[in-house]
């Protein structure tokens, strides 16, 4: 027992045993182990304890706000508009935030989207926005508050301070076999968006292959416990279930999907894409309190008239990135054909995902470089005919000396059958508080 009479022996039994934790077990534990004072294997044992007992929802609650406390929360009501933000648990090709978050600002809302890089076989917003000739990611805390006053939008990196107690949890839980229990996932995510300021909040909660989730039911906890997270702090959050059995759009990559977002931003792009984009926009025009404004907080029209444009070309330009600059483009390319005529069936997205990772689209550690140029071009998605040797897929190539082991990924990645296949709902479910 410490003097002050916490006792994180305590604190891991009561777990260990199915007990509720009470809130001075939770503050006292969270308090303790950020500032050092408890080990990682008790703060593993615990984190073990929680993966198999889980959470009550008031338990889980103080367990978030503990985390949330464990660094600053940014007080953004000095910008003048509501603010309302998106989180995504991260699909293949999943670029929305590019047009989406320049979208919502020209609809007038503030979007304050501070975000990650990213790891494994689905790609990060940053760096998909560091393939922009001159574009910083890092922004202060004053920058990004005046950012948000001129412009209406940000994207750029969480800074440190915001709920360091996840940074070091999530590192634990990485290398404990605890990352996937629903209060530690949903905890996780909403201490860093709560932490954030915004007043509301959609979450986009992918289910499929190439998902953090392929069962469907588990998804749905997930975004059932992070809506109620939210709205107990405050924070007007609704969140969808979408699809993410095959790619979203057809890039998967970093700058391919710059250039992609830019379609979208300047009234076309890919249909499944749009169709994400403007549900994400409307839901968060919607909590921002702004969908009586008419046409000028009309997402649909703010792309087609090309308001969300002239925003993207701000924001960028803000972080010292060039509008106008072309994209980078790889030197070398690979296509993969159809080995008869059919429809395409079925593309997988998790496949498509590991073979961009493997030409360098993306990383395998935190500190690994990723490239701008890599990447892959789905050429024909489900549902869309192909001849017998016609391009499935292209790779975009900067090394060489990666393509084989992004072929063998996509060995199995897709199916051509005599008939398209039924229509699948790219939204799945809508979840309220
Ligand atoms: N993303 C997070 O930020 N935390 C998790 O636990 C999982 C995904």
């Amino acid at each position: 027992m410490s003097p002050g009479g916490f006792d994180v022996i305590d604190v891991i039994r009561t777990k260990r045993d199915g007990d509720r934790l009470s809130d001075d077990q939770i503050r006292g534990f969270m308090e303790a182990y950020t500032s050092g004072r408890v080990a990682d294997e008790q703060a593993s044992s615990l984190l073990m304890a929680i993966f198999w007992r889980g959470m009550a929802p008031t338990e889980l609650s103080t367990w978030t706000a503990a985390m949330i406390a464990s660094g600053q929360r940014l007080d953004l009501s000095g910008v003048g508009r509501p603010t309302v933000d998106k989180h995504s648990t991260g699909g293949v090709g999943d670029k929305v935030s590019l047009p989406l978050v320049p979208l919502v600002a020209a609809c007038g809302a503030a979007v304050p989207q501070l975000s990650g890089r990213g790891l494994g076989h689905t790609g990060g917003t940053l760096d998909k926005m560091e393939s922009i000739a001159g574009w910083r990611a890092g922004l202060e805390p004053a920058a990004m508050i005046e950012a948000l006053r001129k412009v209406g939008c940000v994207i750029c990196a969480a800074g440190a301070g915001l709920a360091p107690a996840d940074r070091k949890l999530y590192a634990l839980r990485d290398v404990t076999a605890t990352v996937e229990s629903i209060p530690l996932i949903a905890s996780s995510i909403m201490s860093k968006k709560i932490a954030e300021g915004t007043d509301a909040l959609v979450l986009d909660v992918k289910v499929g292959t190439g998902a953090f989730m392929s069962d469907v039911g588990r998804a749905r906890q997930l975004a059932e416990t992070m809506v109620a997270l939210g709205t107990a702090a405050g924070v007007r959050t609704t969140a969808l279930l979408t699809a993410m059995d095959t790619p979203l759009g057809r890039t998967a990559g970093n700058a391919v999907e710059v250039a992609e977002s830019l379609e979208v931003l300047a009234g076309g792009g890919p249909a499944d894409l749009v169709e994400i984009t403007l549900a994400l926009a409307r839901e968060m025009v919607a909590l921002a309190g702004l969908s009586d404004a008419g046409p000028a907080s009309d997402p649909a029209a703010a792309l087609a008239d090309g308001r969300a444009l002239a925003v993207w070309r701000e924001m960028v330009a803000v972080q010292g990135g060039d509008p106008d600059a072309p994209l980078p483009v790889a030197r070398a390319g690979h296509v993969v054909r159809a080995p008869r005529a059919g429809y395409v069936t079925r593309l997988d997205a998790r496949a498509v995902g590991i073979a961009a990772w493997r030409l360098g689209a993306g990383r395998a550690r935190k500190e690994d470089p990723v490239s701008a140029v890599a990447g892959i071009r789905c050429v024909a998605k489900p549902g869309e005919a192909v001849e017998v040797g016609g391009p499935v897929l292209e790779l975009a190539i900067d090394d060489p000396g990666r393509l084989d082991a992004a072929l063998a990924a996509l060995e199995a990645a897709f199916d051509i059958g005599p008939e398209p296949p039924p229509p699948t709902p790219l939204i799945i479910d809508r979840i309220t508080a």
